[in-house]
């Protein structure tokens, strides 16, 4: 039995079968490959699902972890500690908000955003406004799956197994700014959207939409809230991708790359929204611990010591330029969209995309498939563009021999009927 066999058994036998693993077995990294236990090295086009936005073993944050390990890890949030209030000021200055909470993970800054919203709209209430406690979240959007989260998810499968779900929220048809205007009242207490949707498929909102949104909702005074725990942190070469549409939300939510691995997430908001919190009405023993903090702040001075902004817009655009020649070649690419290092394709056929997935792998190179036919791309900052050469190269070998074989189907299907 090789090693990972024997710890495919075991996870199988302990843990709670909710992830259903590629049989591969990671022990190491460096740069945009991540390594197996056999020495093979991988092109990581997903990042840990965008997370590893310096890649592999970056010597600043392994310096980062090393010294405040060292230091000191954790203190709880009863004490103060070096790092908060420095990073705070680095997050304020990039989003454009005031604000800033700590926590540690995507979903629970999103959770901490929706309870900003509820909280605010009740201080409204008590000077005399009328608004009321309802979410506007939008078809296709992915916010997480702790209770709250998961009720603004979109997908049934996220929600229905654990019915009765936060009530509240009500679901408008993506870009489409009849059906916002149709479902917004002074009964919303916040529209919650991802300028580009992640999981929903790499989708940017038309700046229309957006407009749309941020008016409607300064119109009652009820919250915009953008969620940039996959977009933001740079990857779409500005820090926060609502920036790209110059709408500035009340509240933001920061996860993914923020902490270049250790977990983390933030809520950001302006001085009007952080008014509705006193101490005592949210809280996490973990976030905005030391060590995450010293990291983050590391990686922050990383991404602009480097110019690592204008290099994701470089070679983003690159690789989009790149995918959409691939596109001239292969009719099953439908469509090529993303932001920066944001990036997907959309295939004609969900069997080609599982397939272009495992082929890819075979290939030494990671990415995924999200929405059942789109190939997503979430690589991290520092891919050159030799790396998306490679890439492309793959993919168009994938889809000439899948044209191929379809190809010599059909012929052999066309020969049994005649
Ligand atoms: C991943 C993700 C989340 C949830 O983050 P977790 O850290 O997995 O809880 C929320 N919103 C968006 C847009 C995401 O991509």
């Amino acid at each position: 039995m090789t090693k990972l066999d024997q710890i495919r058994a075991a996870e199988s036998r302990l843990l709670l079968s909710t992830y259903d693993r590629n049989p591969l077995l990671f022990v190491g990294g460096e740069g945009v490959h991540i390594i197996d236990e056999q020495g093979d090295r991988y092109l990581d086009l997903l990042s840990g699902i965008g997370v590893n936005a310096l890649g592999y073993n970056h010597p600043v944050i392994v310096e980062a972890i090393a010294r405040q390990s060292k230091a000191l890890i954790h203190t709880s949030n009863l004490y103060f500690h070096e790092g908060g209030a420095e990073l705070a000021l680095l997050l304020t200055e990039r989003t454009g908000l005031d604000r800033c909470f700590f926590a540690n993970t995507g979903t629970e800054a999103w959770e901490g955003a929706m309870k900003l919203a509820r909280a605010h709209a009740g201080v409204l209430r008590s000077e005399g406004v009328n608004i009321g406690t309802k979410f506007l979240a939008l078809e296709q959007s992915f916010h997480g799956r702790t209770f709250g989260s998961m009720a603004t998810t979109y997908k049934d499968k996220y929600r229905e197994p654990f019915a009765p779900v936060v009530p509240g929220v009500e679901f408008v048809r993506f870009n489409d700014v009849a059906d916002l205007r149709a479902k917004f009242s002074n009964e919303v207490c916040a529209i919650l959207v991802e300028s580009i949707q992640g999981e929903g498929g790499v989708r940017p909102m038309t700046q229309e939409f957006l407009a749309e949104a941020r008016a409607l909702a300064s119109s009652t005074g009820a919250l915009l809230i953008a969620d940039e725990i996959q977009c933001g942190m740079g990857r779409t070469g500005k820090w926060c991708a609502y920036q790209h549409y110059g709408i500035q939300p009340d509240v933001t939510t920061l996860a993914k790359p923020l902490a270049g691995g250790i977990p983390m997430g933030a809520v950001l908001c302006t001085e009007e929204v952080a008014r509705s919190f006193h101490p005592g009405m949210h809280g996490t023993t973990f976030g905005g611990g030391p060590l995450a903090c010293a990291v983050a702040i590391a990686v922050i001075g990383e991404i602009e010591k480097t110019g690592l902004l204008a290099h994701a817009t470089e070679v983003g655009d690159y690789f989009q330029e790149q995918l959409r020649g691939l596109a001239k070649r292969h009719e099953a690419i439908v469509d090529v969209r993303g932001k920066g290092l944001m990036v997907a394709a959309e295939l004609d056929s969900a069997e080609l995309a599982k397939l272009a997935v495992a082929e890819m792998l075979k290939r030494r190179i990671l990415i995924n498939c999200t929405s059942e036919t789109v190939l997503r791309f979430l690589p991290p900052y520092i891919l050159e563009r030799s790396h998306v050469d490679t890439t492309i190269a793959a993919l168009d070998e994938i889809f000439t021999e899948y044209a191929a074989a379809q190809g010599a189907a059909a012929t052999a299907g066309g020969h049994t009927r005649g």
